[in-house]
């Protein structure tokens, strides 16, 4: 083949390339009118039968050189965009990212602005004992300037004769002391059927690693006019996590706080892994603060401080950890929660790493 035939050859090619854009393209343009009419008469996009009819004609028509196979793949991937060009946007484009809303949203909580810049903290006992033990937390709480105060009635644990959590007790616990203090709840919920009844006493809906799957009680939270402090799951990946929050804001509900609190791995040593990498991911892909639960990812009193020193230095809006009068004899997570004078010692540190008074 001589050099001029194979230049004829290609400009052919480019040509046949431009007619099938063209082609593509107006095809396109038929299928978004389509989707109009349909979505007008309320019907489904997708076509199942439609679309098997047109693979049918297409390749009954089909004289090669290609085979049947190939040219139903080339034309399933057509029938493919077509459908994601009749999609809205926000299938594309998610309510939670900064792709949606480029600038940072601020939770607002009695007074304590969350995402505002300056680092927010959530101490308390990981679960609620008695008005005593939580009275105790509160009052170091408030002394530190802090503003929030967590503490689980409803505890998911591993095993079903486990502590269970005080329940709605452990609520009217929370609240009066919050309200003794001055100090706003986060306690977490997890069964849907609850949340109505726990509006009246807590000030953040927690929803935990284990339920951050839990879709129904998500729509429950997304529904509510309430802030949500949402879990990462145990294994989920930021992806299924980002679109956890999804299902919350989808509601209506867009006062969403996400919290890596750790994620399953092989590693020992600690009682999860944390992924510090998430904070800054979650940062960059939603418009969402972003907490670190230093004690359940760790489940060691050691590496609070300087996980906590890490989250924050990488971004993170706010630390969450437990804290106890008296650990040892803590109806959960005994072995990493803090006593006050820990507790005393580790705020000093974070404030000196920070250079922040307090909020
Ligand atoms: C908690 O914060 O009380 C808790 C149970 O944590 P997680 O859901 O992250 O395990
Ligand atoms: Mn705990």
């Amino acid at each position: 083949m001589s050099h001029n035939e194979l230049d004829i050859l290609r400009e052919k090619v480019d040509t046949l390339n431009l007619q099938l854009l063209e082609l593509i393209n107006e095809r396109a343009k038929a299928a978004q009118e389509i989707g109009k009419i349909k979505e007008k008469q309320g019907m489904y996009r997708f076509d199942p039968v439609r679309e098997r009819e047109m693979l049918n004609q297409i390749i009954e028509n089909n004289k090669g050189p290609f085979e049947h196979s190939t040219i139903e793949h080339i034309f399933k991937e057509i029938f493919k965009a077509n459908l994601e060009l009749q999609q809205d946007d926000h299938r594309k484009a998610l309510l939670v990212s900064r792709k949606k809303k480029p600038e940072d949203t601020v939770v607002s909580i009695n007074g304590e602005n969350i995402g505002d810049g300056t680092p927010s903290f959530i101490f308390g006992p990981c679960a609620v004992e008695s008005y005593e033990q939580v009275a105790a937390v509160a009052e170091s709480v408030k002394a530190k300037g802090l503003k929030l105060l967590r503490g689980g009635a409803f505890k998911p644990r591993t095993s079903p004769y486990d502590f269970q959590g005080l329940g709605l007790e452990g609520l009217k616990i929370l609240k009066k002391v919050a309200d003794e203090y001055n100090l706003a709840v986060v306690s977490e919920i997890v069964n849907p059927a609850d949340i109505e009844k726990a509006l009246d006493y807590i000030d953040v809906i927690q929803i935990g690693a284990r339920n951050m799957q839990n879709f129904e009680l998500l729509k429950a939270a997304g529904a509510v006019n309430k802030p949500v402090l949402l879990k990462r799951g145990l294994a989920a990946t930021i992806s299924e996590f980002i679109n956890a929050a999804e299902y919350i804001i989808s509601q209506g509900n867009g006062q969403i706080i996400l919290c890596e609190r750790g994620i399953r791995t092989y590693e020992k040593a600690t009682r999860n892994t944390l992924d510090i990498s998430a904070v800054p991911i979650l940062k960059q892909e939603t418009h969402l603060p972003v907490f670190v639960d230093v004690t359940h990812s760790t489940g060691r009193r050691d590496l609070l401080l300087p996980t906590a020193k890490a989250a924050l230095a990488v971004g993170a809006d706010g630390v969450m950890a437990e804290v106890h009068p008296d650990p040892a004899v803590a109806l959960s997570d005994s072995a990493q929660q803090m006593n006050i004078d820990q507790f005393d010692t580790f705020f000093e540190e974070i404030k000196k790493g920070l250079f922040i008074s307090s909020k």
